[in-house]
């Protein structure tokens, strides 16, 4: 028979559980104030599950108590009721959409950002199953295909202005909890920087033409004394140049969320790849191709061109007189592999996980040296991941990199055929 004493524990236990096992989920989803939310969620479920377990022992079978006893425990349930109130309360009032699923995957509880973000209802969407009630949306297929990765800036389904980020964090027995949260500020602030960069890229490029048309029409056999100033400002302006163009190429490849399917015939593409290459090299490199994949790609050729061209001639650049460039292209379990491999100066593991960002660079002089802007694996990125395929790198400071581009068998073509 449970004392009030024991009891008392009990609760206390449940509660300390929960906020732990909640301030768990918080941080896994992110951030203190959610945690702390999420905590007040779990700590009530565990709460009234405990309080409803207790009461069902105590009602018919608790022995009498004295007045005092009486009293205390009524306080003491009066206290935790009004905690739980105020817990349901600051959890039902969270920005950020809080949706408690049970270990059918049933909707058990939700708060108010879940109506007005997600579009349930109450009381007709308690019980539903969440999958269901969601329809076609985006969200509902990433639940039925189990929901392992966060799902990032997606339409919110009860509202279609606005984007969220959403978290399936499981817990207890097989039950989960789902967090949206509303991105919507972050999405247009991004907006904002892309029409910036786009903005501004485009009013450089016209008086960059101009300066570097100028600086041509000048003769250093002219000004023998101001040639080596004359040819730093080429090299310069023809940077800035580049700088530009490959910035306008990002902003198109970030607003674009398809490209054209055209068939890209692998085999002519390798053989200007590897011409450019040789043109770049100069003879300072052994380059090689070995095609074995007989595929061609589908995609859209000017960008495909761009992105795995871009990998040979970071290749060239970044390997020593004397060393070696193998392009590959073969056939994978999941499709196809483009690589080029290198015998070059390697990157160390440390800055692996940044490359594909705009102007990373592991050394700021030998990329400015080798003619380099920082943004040519960011386009590579980009202009993958239009075509659903990922980029992989593996490397070794001192021996070389390889870098390898993952393409589906959606992206395959057999040539001269439309077969796969
Ligand atoms: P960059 O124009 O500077 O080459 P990228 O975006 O193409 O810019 O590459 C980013 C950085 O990654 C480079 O500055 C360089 O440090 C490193 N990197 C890229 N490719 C290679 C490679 N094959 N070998 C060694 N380092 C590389």
């Amino acid at each position: 028979m449970p004392q009030p004493f024991d009891r008392t524990w009990k609760l206390t236990a449940a509660a300390a559980a929960g906020l732990l096992l909640g301030a768990l989920l918080g941080w896994l989803a992110g951030d203190l104030a959610t945690g702390l939310a999420v905590a007040g969620v779990v700590e009530t479920v565990l709460l009234l599950s405990l309080i409803r377990h207790e009461t069902r022992h105590m009602m018919p079978q608790t022995p009498p108590i004295s007045p005092l006893q009486h009293d205390r425990f009524m306080t003491r349930s009066r206290r935790i009721a009004s905690s739980l109130r105020d817990l349901r309360s600051a959890a039902g009032s969270l920005p950020d959409a809080v949706v408690l699923l049970d270990n059918e995957q049933h909707v058990r509880w939700f708060n108010h950002a879940a109506e007005d973000l997600l579009g349930l209802r109450r009381p007709q969407d308690r019980g539903a199953i969440l999958e269901e009630r969601l329809g076609t949306t985006e969200l509902a297929g990433w639940l039925r295909d189990g929901a392992h990765e966060p799902l990032n800036d997606v339409v919110a389904p009860g509202h279609p202005n606005r984007h969220i980020n959403v978290t399936l964090l499981p817990f207890g027995r097989r039950q989960r909890l789902l967090l949206a949260r509303d991105i919507s500020h972050l999405t247009r602030l991004e907006q904002i920087r892309r029409d910036f960069v786009a903005n501004v890229s485009h009013e450089l490029r016209t008086p960059l033409t101009v300066i570097h048309g100028y600086l041509e029409l000048i003769d250093p056999e002219d000004i023998p004394e101001l040639a080596p100033v004359i040819g730093e400002m080429r090299a310069q302006s023809k940077r800035m140049g580049q700088i530009v163009e490959d910035l306008l190429t990002l902003s198109r490849l970030e607003t674009q969320d398809h490209v054209t399917d055209e068939r890209v015939p692998m085999t002519p593409l390798l053989a200007t790849i590897r011409k450019e290459a040789e043109a770049l090299s100069q003879g300072r490199h052994h380059i090689a191709v070995e095609s074995t994949a007989d595929a061609d790609l589908l995609g859209s050729p000017k960008d495909l061109h761009s992105a795995l061209s871009n990998l040979v001639s970071n290749a060239v650049r970044y390997t020593p007189t004397g060393g070696s460039i193998v392009i590959r292209w073969r056939r994978t379990p999941e499709g196809a592999a483009y690589s080029v491999t290198d015998t070059g100066f390697g990157i160390p593991a440390t800055h692996l996980a940044r490359l594909t960002e705009r102007f990373y660079r592991v050394s700021s002089s030998r990329s400015r040296d080798s003619g380099g802007t920082g943004l040519g694996l960011s386009i590579v990125k980009h202009v993958l991941n239009l075509h659903q395929a990922r980029l992989d790198i593996q490397s070794e400071t001192g021996k070389g990199s390889t870098f390898t581009c993952l393409f589906g068998h959606e992206r395959l073509l057999k040539p001269g055929t439309d077969e796969v």
